[in-house]
């Protein structure tokens, strides 16, 4: 269905908000969005994906920021999830999305238990949506996590909502 994926992302920014100062990191957007971002999309899935790859930024990363990012372009809207946490170390890279798989040093690390199964789910999930999910890592500096979305197209929206989207131009 049809939903305003920055709506979303600034409640998984609530929800996380404040497990994210409690350790002293900071979560935010990228930079000001003043208009809605419409995707077509499983709206319970996509939060799904946030929820999970937001969740990682926060337990991989002991200090700095979560920074959320979207950049619009040619039908699509590419959403990021940026961290200055842990990173992955190169030669595990390929495997993160495997089911079960953890980094060794995470686990050595003695953070908290995971099954190894979230970032599984949102490969199944942008693979369910005819996308994919990826990511840039730099071991000791941080990670970043994108994936993309189609944007919907505004005549396929409820023309009931038509006064919401009233030209500014
Ligand atoms: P679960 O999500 O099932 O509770 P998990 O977080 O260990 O457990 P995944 O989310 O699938 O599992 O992530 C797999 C592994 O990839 C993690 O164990 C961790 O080693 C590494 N990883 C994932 N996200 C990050 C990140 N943002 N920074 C550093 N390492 C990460
Ligand atoms: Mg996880």
């Amino acid at each position: 269905e049809h939903f305003d994926i920055l709506e979303m992302a600034s409640e998984v920014l609530d929800q996380f908000e404040n497990k994210v100062e409690r350790k002293g990191l900071y979560i935010g957007f990228d930079q000001e969005y003043n208009h809605p971002i419409f995707v077509y999309a499983d709206s319970e899935k996509i939060y799904r994906v946030l929820t999970n790859l937001v969740s990682n930024a926060n337990k991989y990363t002991d200090e700095g920021e979560i920074i959320l990012g979207f950049s619009v372009s040619s039908g699509h809207v590419t959403v990021s999830v940026r961290d200055t946490g842990m990173g992955i170390p190169p030669e595990d890279l390929s495997r993160v999305f495997e089911r079960f798989f953890r980094v060794e040093k995470s686990r050595s690390k003695g953070r908290k238990g995971g099954t190894g199964l979230g970032l599984a789910i949102v490969k199944h999930i942008m693979e369910a949506h005819n996308s994919k999910v990826s990511v840039i890592s730099t071991f000791g500096k941080g990670s970043t996590f994108s994936f993309k979305l189609p944007l919907s197209k505004e005549e396929d929206l409820d023309s009931t909502e038509d006064d919401e989207f009233e030209s500014e131009d």
